[in-house]
């Protein structure tokens, strides 16, 4: 079978192997589909060293079931989650979940990648092996990830009734962001981005104003036309660039949130006024991955409609010419969503 993975280079490879069999408890899935992830390309450009497994967005059918596997058939239209905390340390007992020190440790073989890949016992004990309801299309069940993640983030920072909220960077995950917070009662939600395609998906819905950041004050402008001066109660950094992170300690109210939400660029520092920040009480909250409950509750609204996702998905390239799909994604002038798509589809 056809599998993507890190070259030496850094380049996305496509090989060959032998496809991966059940042991006792695992499953096996062939891909319909899976997210590229801005981190699947920052791995590829060696900003973010990890054990090198590209993939984690991935929808397919049960293709087989290994000793002991209950409740699951073959043929399923499933969700797979790569990571799981273990549930029994100290952090997971304060409910830091996705903070878990062996979080990372559990994923997927080869990855999502794959025309076909193996699911780890201990990830389908804990529930990592989610079936998609008939409403939810291939499209949305590979964004219930990064749409997780918003949740497990917006969980973690709180969004009181009613919030101001801005969006700073509206790829894929910035736009889910923006289309939970208005699921979940937001009242104005604002948004920066300087590709037209995103700028686009996002005045289809879950976002009052978008702004190009390249105009001078068209953030800052924006806010304070929507609060009055005060600032919103929440920004949310949702790219890379550590310049952004001061821009949104500067748009928030006095006491409101910053969400680190984007994963930073490797070695990145915080360049922002500490005196302000402090005299204004500003929350700065680091937020990563997500969770079970959370990817479930995501689920639950797109299936009975109260969460409409799935056109984000702006391109479906197949996994034979992934190197295409890596290089769409990394061009945000193009795309907004790209998924791979295999043999389940
Ligand atoms: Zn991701
Ligand atoms: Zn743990």
């Amino acid at each position: 079978m056809k599998y993507a993975h890190l070259g030496p280079e850094g380049h996305v490879v496509l090989s060959d192997r032998d496809p991966p069999t059940a042991g006792p408890g695992e499953v096996t899935v062939a891909l319909a589909a899976c997210g590229v992830c801005g981190t699947d390309l920052e791995k590829v450009r060696g900003n973010y060293r990890t054990a090198g497994i590209l993939g984690h967005e991935p929808v397919g059918r049960i293709a087989s079931l290994g000793a002991g596997v209950e409740n699951l058939a073959i043929g399923d239209r499933v969700f797979v989650h790569h990571h799981v905390p273990c549930y029994d340390c100290p952090v997971c007992a304060r409910g830091d979940y996705t903070f878990c020190p062996t979080y990372s440790r559990t994923n997927l073989d080869p990855g999502g990648f794959a025309e076909t890949f193996r699911v780890p016992k201990e990830n389908v004990d804990r529930g990592a092996v989610l079936p998609l309801a008939p409403s939810v299309d291939w499209d949305a069940g590979a964004l219930l990830e990064p749409a997780g993640c918003a949740l497990t983030a917006i969980r973690r920072v709180g969004l009181p009734e009613g919030a101001t909220v801005f969006i700073l960077g509206l790829g894929p995950v910035g736009l889910l962001y923006a289309r939970l917070v208005r699921a979940l009662g937001a009242g104005w939600v604002g948004g920066s981005e300087i590709a037209p395609p995103r700028r686009s998906a996002a005045e289809r819905g879950g976002i009052d104003v978008t702004v190009d950041p390249r105009e001078a004050g068209s953030i800052a402008g924006a806010v304070e036309r929507a609060t009055g001066g005060q600032g919103v109660d929440l920004a949310v950094v949702a790219t890379g660039h550590p310049s952004v992170v001061r821009s949104a300690t500067e748009i928030v109210r006095r006491g409101g949130t910053v969400n680190l939400f984007g994963l930073p660029e490797s070695g990145s520092r915080l360049d922002a006024d500490l005196q302000s920040i402090y005299l204004r009480g500003i929350r700065l909250v680091p937020t990563y991955a997500t969770t079970e409950p959370d990817i479930a509750e995501v689920h639950r609204r797109v299936a009975d409609g109260t969460l409409r996702i799935s056109d984000l998905v702006s391109h479906r390239v197949p996994l034979e010419r992934i190197g295409e799909a890596f290089r769409l994604a990394g061009r945000p002038e193009e795309s907004v969503k790209v998924v791979v798509t295999g043999p389940a589809a």
